[in-house]
């Protein structure tokens, strides 16, 4: 019975027990395909921080028909990969991936790289999503650890009703002692993407299957009688009315719009003006959405300041007295955010590069 972590036999059982599981009861998943590039790969593990798979096949798949390669994605404005990201949510996901798409062309020839060492100094690419392209990608065999991998791992192995929140250096060496070295015909990334599938559709987290579960036999929280969780209580995350709920709003406004947009046509969104200006601050500062001297806003990329300028000369608008500066502060001293600096793609890299990378690996 596997109780203690990194004891070969008994974890070795419990892999081997989900890759046969996982044989039969696989999601037919565009990026698991052969033939998958790693470029494809990378695109999918960006796409699933956060967002279950279901969500993610149509964006995925059209994503792969604008931007084929990842050369395509780099030589496409940032705004673009903003516009295409739609309704996916956590919008930044598409300026982490473009920047990343950059760095490939600029510093390994257009491919991405394979080792983890290399993916990890690509922009916005943390560890989660490293050691899976890396894996699923060019199959290094590496601990691949979300969300559900850590869940089956701390109820199977561990005994406990829940992993926790964020995935640290433990857990990483912990699954890393499940993985199968390879000589008994089972790749360790095999071992990973069955591990996060039998978490994704089984061991879930509300309400464990199981009835169902290829390991029940074997599961240290099942056999110890399911004890409750005894850690704090994770709260639900509420959307609707939030900052993020409002940034998407005005996101999708200019998301829709093939020109810059009037400030009026963003306030119709959100009537609250405090917030609403809060979260336009917000988009501004994160290189999601350029404020334009005339006072309109535009996703980043799709129209630079000096072509929005009216072509009359005019005094140059300064950040103190420019229409969407005097927009974004209305309402709202904005603490963070210099309203007027518009975020070039070049800038939204360098925001990137300085940003830490997603802590959120995907949930299923
Ligand atoms: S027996 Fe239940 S709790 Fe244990 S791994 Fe399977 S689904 Fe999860």
């Amino acid at each position: 019975m596997p109780t203690v972590h990194g004891q070969l036999e008994p974890a070795g059982g419990l892999v081997r027990d989900v890759v046969r599981w996982y044989a039969d009861a696989a999601r037919d998943l565009p990026w698991r395909r052969p033939g998958t590039s790693p470029y494809a790969v990378l695109v999918s593990e960006v796409m699933l921080q956060q967002t279950p798979a279901a969500r993610v096949v149509q964006p995925f798949s059209a994503w792969l028909a604008r931007w084929p390669a990842v050369a395509d994605l780099a030589g496409a404005p940032s705004g673009e990969a903003v516009r295409q990201w739609g309704r996916l949510g956590y919008p930044r996901r598409a300026l982490r991936l473009h920047a990343a798409a950059l760095a490939c062309v600029e510093r390994h020839g257009g491919a991405v790289p394979s080792t983890v060492a290399e993916l990890e100094a690509l922009p916005g690419v943390g560890r989660y999503t490293a050691r899976a392209v890396a894996a699923f990608a060019f199959g290094v065999r590496v601990p691949v650890v979300d969300v559900n991998v850590r869940r089956v791992v701390a109820r199977a192995v561990e005994g406990v009703a829940q992993g926790p929140v964020t995935v640290g250096i433990r857990d990483l060496a912990l699954v890393a002692g499940l993985l199968p070295a390879g000589g008994d015909g089972v790749p360790a990334p095999l071992a990973s993407v069955a591990l996060m599938e039998l978490g994704a559709l089984v061991c879930t987290a509300r309400t464990p299957h199981c009835s169902a579960c290829p390991v029940a036999g074997r599961c240290a929280w099942r056999l110890a009688g399911a004890p409750p969780w005894q850690g704090p209580a994770r709260r639900a995350q509420s959307y609707a009315g939030t900052d993020r709920f409002v940034r998407g709003r005005l996101l999708a406004v200019l998301r829709d719009s093939p020109l810059p947009v009037e400030a009026s046509a963003l306030d119709v969104v959100w009537a609250e003006p405090v917030q609403r200006a809060r979260a336009l601050a917000g988009l501004v500062a994160d290189g999601l959405a350029n404020a334009l001297p005339d006072g309109t806003f535009t996703l980043p990329g799709a129209v630079e300041p000096t072509t929005a300028t009216p072509a009359t000369p005019a005094p140059p608008a300064t950040p103190a007295t420019s229409p969407a500066a005097e927009h974004l502060e209305a309402a709202s001293p904005g603490p963070h955010v210099t309203p007027t600096a518009a975020v070039t793609p070049t800038a939204a890299a360098e925001h990137l590069r300085a940003a830490s990378p997603s802590p959120c690996p995907r949930v299923g």
